[in-house]
């Protein structure tokens, strides 16, 4: 496909256009059966000054691409075809630069009504790095933002977030398997036909089952992180042992393979559609979970996230239900281990829809929603984790 449309763009410049723009929007993917990478949807999205943008790639963001010079292009940075109405302000993009040559190339980034977030990573030659604050120009209050980039010959990634993607993620997760016997399983399929995975461990008859889901928003990379810091530690210390341990790596696949903002493929906020249960990966998450959660005395249930800021939403103040003493348990750990230990918000919103809410009113489990700020360091989201893990590892063992 690239050659094909690189084709149609030495046409047109056969024909005198100095520049050309393929309105990449109108083509679309169909999703992928088994969520491999299609590397045949790569598509050059505009060309100048011997660069070519290209875009249409699992986990690409959703761009339309403008030429305004030489060396000078805007990408639209869209939100997903399906969403109604506002969308969360996730402005994902994620695009590609192939240089004939080494040099320098300006890329404004067009979020229309809504405003840069994420601070771009730049990928060449297996180096991964953020882009220096100083390349970065925001035209107040932030709806366009240029970068300057200084592009070696060969190819660059650009993007907003590290992006864990679904080939990376389920490369951790037969690592993960393997290194800790840990069973894989495919829970479901996503409403695109994609895989859905799950990792168990542990004795069935285990009084504890510890839960934990991943990546329903697909930007939210620093929750990801977390998670798989979690994972590790609980793996780590034998936590198979001590308690059933049911992991979900990638909650929504259909919504990171497309370079979506929020949503799956229909339009639907996986973490809004909890009571509701409408997409197959949630139906089919719950379905997991209650068949494990089955004659559980305990469960505890975290579902990592990212936002503007490191907080956990927690079960109501008041809630006294099961696992209410794990919750004042975690709370004191943090306390006592992290330097600036995240705030916690009870504000739990029984009408929202989200898994944390599902976990409290039909598991009866002290739910948790855990986030982590969109630009966290690594060792905050290390510590995050870990700690999470050892709290709850901790209280499995103490039953
Ligand atoms: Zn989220």
């Amino acid at each position: 496909m690239i050659a094909d449309v690189l084709k149609q763009a030495s046409g047109a410049l056969a024909l005198g256009a100095a520049a050309f723009s393929v309105s990449a929007c109108t083509t679309v993917p169909a999703g992928n059966t088994g969520g491999g990478a299609s590397a045949d949807t790569k598509a050059a999205l505009c060309q100048t000054g011997g660069v070519t943008v290209l875009g249409l790639f699992e986990t690409a963001g959703r761009h339309h691409c403008t030429v305004t010079g030489p060396g000078a292009v805007t990408l639209s940075v869209d939100p997903e075809a399906a969403a109604a109405g506002p969308i969360n302000p996730s402005p994902w993009y994620r695009f590609e630069l192939e240089a004939e040559r080494g040099t320098g190339f300006a890329v404004t980034l067009d979020y229309g009504d809504y405003r840069h977030r994420y601070n771009p990573l730049i990928e060449h030659d297996g180096d991964i790095a953020p882009l220096d604050a100083a390349r970065v120009l925001r035209e107040e209050p932030g709806n366009r933002v240029t970068l300057s980039l200084a592009l070696d010959v060969g190819t660059t990634l650009v993007s907003g977030r590290n992006a864990r993607t679904p080939d990376q993620i389920a490369a951790w997760s037969e690592a993960f398997a393997r290194d800790h016997g840990f069973e894989s399983i495919e829970y479901g399929r996503s409403a695109q036909g994609r895989v859905l995975e799950a990792l168990v461990a542990g004795n069935e008859r285990e009084d504890t089952l510890i839960v934990a889901v991943t990546r329903q928003h697909p930007p939210e990379v620093s929750g990801a992180q977390a998670f798989e810091a979690f994972a590790e530690r609980l793996a780590g210390q034998g936590g198979g042992r001590d308690a059933r341990i049911l992991l979900i790596p990638l909650a929504n696949p259909d919504g990171v393979a497309g370079g979506h903002w929020r949503h799956g493929a229909r339009g639907v906020d996986l973490n809004r559609d909890w009571y509701t249960a409408e997409e197959p990966a949630v139906s089919a998450a719950q379905a997991l979970i209650e068949a494990e959660a089955e004659g559980r005395d305990q469960i505890l249930f975290f579902d990592f996230h990212s936002t503007n800021r490191t907080v956990i939403y927690s079960p109501p103040d008041d809630y006294a239900g099961r696992g209410a003493d794990f919750l004042a348990q975690l709370r004191a750990l943090y306390a006592a281990e992290l330097s600036n230990p995240p705030p916690w918000e009870g504000a739990h919103n029984p009408g929202k829809g989200t898994s944390k809410g599902w976990a409290i009113s039909v598991l009866e489990a002290p739910g948790l929603t855990v986030e982590l700020a969109d630009h966290a360091e690594s060792p905050e989201i290390e510590a995050v984790g870990t700690l999470t893990a050892d709290a709850a590892l901790s209280y499995a063992r103490s039953r």
